[in-house]
């Protein structure tokens, strides 16, 4: 018997049935002996219904008070979900009781819209579940010191789940979602991919933050923090599979190096076209010129990914990094206004159609020649690189967006993802 966090994502929660069956599966589990915590998401779609909403009423206000609306209006997506699983679960003859984030309480800061989780109070949870209940906690929410209702960020039920895992020490937290676990690429790009059985928690930090969108990257740092035994797994196979198959499936999240010194140098290839490319010609190359630049960016609130700058000629250099794609526009009017004048630069130019693709796994701190054989396969496909930047378990190139799909497959291949693991 152990304590175990439960969490379902919207597609899971997306309509009575679906829900039905949640429940069951929970059953499942709660009559194997297991104390249960569910944090599920809104029903598929509710959060961005809601949201829209208030688009239509106020198309691009952003103000604290504004946000503070948004949060109170996209929080009842899962205040409606978790009450509709507790019935469901008293339904099946189990005793469930559901609570809002302010009443467990998730204790948040006052960010709206991205607040961050401070602390949770497990008391009343803790007593619920000395009863026998199935406690069901809402994903996404909190309440700020002034009880405001907040919330976590787009996909941030993961993260409460997490959260909750963390604070209460459970056994383990199985993320519930509409895929198996976390493959080597995007099956959708390369049908060859494969799941992987376990990988390690900074391989998974990479993979989201480069555009995985299996985890909300703020749980998988999270996990990490604090530990929790983190498994992402399907909520579409039987409710009533075998408990111990069940408890196997999907892919874990390891925090223990060993276990990878036997695996592929290269866990998985991301890959993402959020990004666009800015270049400042004719700079001249003195000190301060990265900070001249980069900060005016910084002060703006634009984030910063890839950054080159080239060898220098004839005193000047070219320097050139990458921004969010929405951040475009607004990023070369900044430097054509507020930079190129001081700097003395000749020009601004950019390209939107760019992806960045990468490589990503911790056997590169191990092993050498991992970048140059990346570079190998993308020479024979005769793909230009435009940029390139390296961290210990990571190498991300930046191309031409049109060959991001043979770019993805070449490496699948290149570095034998596609094949079973012995
Ligand atoms: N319902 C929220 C969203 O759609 C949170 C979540 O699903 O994780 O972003
Ligand atoms: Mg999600």
């Amino acid at each position: 018997m152990a304590l175990i966090v439960h969490k379902y994502g919207g597609t899971s929660m997306g309509s009575p049935e679906r829900i039905r069956n949640v429940a069951k599966r929970v059953a499942k589990w709660a009559r194997a002996g297991h104390q249960m915590v569910v944090v599920p998401s809104a029903m598929s779609g509710e959060t961005n219904r809601l949201l829209g909403l208030a688009k239509e009423l106020a198309p691009s206000k952003s103000s604290a008070a504004y946000n503070r609306e948004l949060d109170m209006l996209a929080a009842t997506g899962e205040q409606a979900s978790s009450a509709l699983l507790a019935i469901a679960l008293q339904a099946e003859g189990m005793e469930s009781v559901s609570y809002a984030g302010w009443q467990v309480p998730i204790k948040t800061n006052s960010a709206f819209t991205k607040a961050r989780i401070e602390s949770i109070d497990d008391d009343r949870v803790r007593a619920d579940l000395a009863a026998g209940k199935v406690v069901v906690i809402t994903g996404f929410q909190g309440v700020d010191e002034e009880a405001n209702i907040t919330t976590l960020g787009r996909g941030g039920s993961d993260t409460s789940a997490v959260a909750v895992a963390a604070a209460m020490k459970a056994a383990e937290c199985l993320i519930y979602t509409d895929v198996d676990g976390v493959y080597t690429t995007d099956p959708r790009v390369v049908p060859e991919a494969r799941r992987l059985q376990t990988v390690s928690f900074e391989e998974m930090l990479e993979m989201a933050s480069l555009g995985s969108k299996v985890l909300q990257i703020r749980s998988v740092e999270f996990a990490g923090k604090y530990k929790v035994p983190l498994r992402v797994l399907s909520s579409f196979t039987p409710w009533d599979i075998d408990i111990n198959e069940e408890a196997k499936s999907g892919t874990l999240i390891t925090f223990e190096e060993d276990e990878k010194m036997e695996q592929a140098v290269v866990s998985g290839i991301a890959f993402n076209r959020d990004e666009a490319k800015v270049s400042v010609l004719g700079v001249p190359d003195k000190p301060g010129i990265a900070y001249h630049i980069l900060g005016a960016v910084a002060d703006a609130n634009i984030e910063v990914d890839v950054i080159i700058q080239n060898l220098s000629k004839d005193g000047k250099t070219d320097f050139s990094f990458t921004v969010h794609r929405g951040e475009y526009a607004r990023t070369v009017e900044l430097l054509n206004t507020k930079v190129l004048p001081s700097l003395g630069a000749a020009e601004v130019v950019g390209d939107t159609k760019i992806c960045k693709v990468s490589i990503v796994g911790i056997g590169m701190r191990s092993h050498v020649g991992v970048a140059s054989k990346m570079f190998r396969s993308l020479s024979e496909e005769g793909i230009n690189i435009q940029m390139i930047s390296t961290s210990e378990i990571k190498t991300s190139v930046v191309i031409d967006e049109k060959y991001m799909e043979l770019a993805v497959r070449a490496l699948h291949k290149a570095f034998d993802l596609d094949q079973p693991v012995s």
